[in-house]
């Protein structure tokens, strides 16, 4: 797997260094899409036969499990024309 030079985590701007063991997981959506999906690394959404990446696809970069859960609830914040659970009577 190929680190980037610098990764920060798009949530705590933590920086990765190879020697802390963070792991990376990425999101590839497009802004406003319909569909959020994790993975441990880039190359997961990338061609198999070139390696490029998908153009229209968007990234973060997030250090670990606590920024995944600021990632996804925020997704779900972006579609909140869904119903809404809420706590008032
Ligand atoms: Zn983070």
């Amino acid at each position: 797997m190929i680190i980037p030079e610098r990764v920060q985590c798009d949530i705590c701007k933590a920086t990765k260094e190879e020697s802390n063991g963070w792991t990376v997981t990425l999101e590839s959506v497009k802004p406003g899409s319909a569909h959020l999906t994790f993975a441990e690394s880039r190359e997961v959404f990338s061609d198999p036969s070139t390696g490029e990446l998908p153009g229209d696809a968007f990234f973060s970069d997030l250090c670990g499990q606590e920024c995944a859960h600021t990632q996804l609830s925020r997704w779900f914040e972006s579609h909140s024309s869904a119903p809404t659970a809420t706590l008032e009577s």
